[in-house]
């Protein structure tokens, strides 16, 4: 029994105005969420108001593009369209201003003993198809 192929060509971003400042940033090698202008929270995933105080006083801000490694698995078997790509680790961060982002960790081989908890990372963006997509890298620490 084989498993069915699934085209996952639609699984592309279809960007919609609360969406596209942030894909427009990453193509601009910037990685931007939103500021709550009342409560001063960052969101990510953007949204049209804020999760914290409801507010629709929403702007794009830059981020520092530091981040921590919040939880990982390392994917052997990868959703249709990503078998070129498989061993690869999807990932939780979480960005230095707050909000968490699921991504993928790039610049090490995919094993646990490369990817530890809390690690400190940093944006970089890679052109997939087309639409550039941030991924994050770990930070080589200064002395080890
Ligand atoms: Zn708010």
């Amino acid at each position: 029994m084989s498993l069915p192929v699934i085209d996952l060509g639609a699984a592309t971003p279809v960007p919609t105005p609360t969406t596209r400042p942030f894909w427009d940033a990453a193509r601009e090698g910037r990685l931007s969420v939103q500021h709550c202008d009342s409560c001063s929270s960052y969101l990510f995933y953007p949204r049209l108001a804020c999760v914290e105080c409801g507010s629709r006083r929403l702007s794009w801000v830059e981020t520092s593009g530091r981040a921590t490694l919040l939880s990982y698995v390392i994917v052997h078997m990868p959703a249709p369209g990503f078998e070129e790509a498989a061993p690869y680790t999807l990932a939780i961060v979480r960005l230095a201003e707050g909000p968490t982002m699921m991504t993928n960790i790039v610049g090490v081989e995919p094993r646990p003993e490369n990817l530890v908890l809390d690690m400190n990372l940093e944006v970089s963006f890679e052109n997939r198809g087309g639409w550039v997509v941030p991924v994050f890298t770990p930070v080589v620490e200064a002395g080890r």
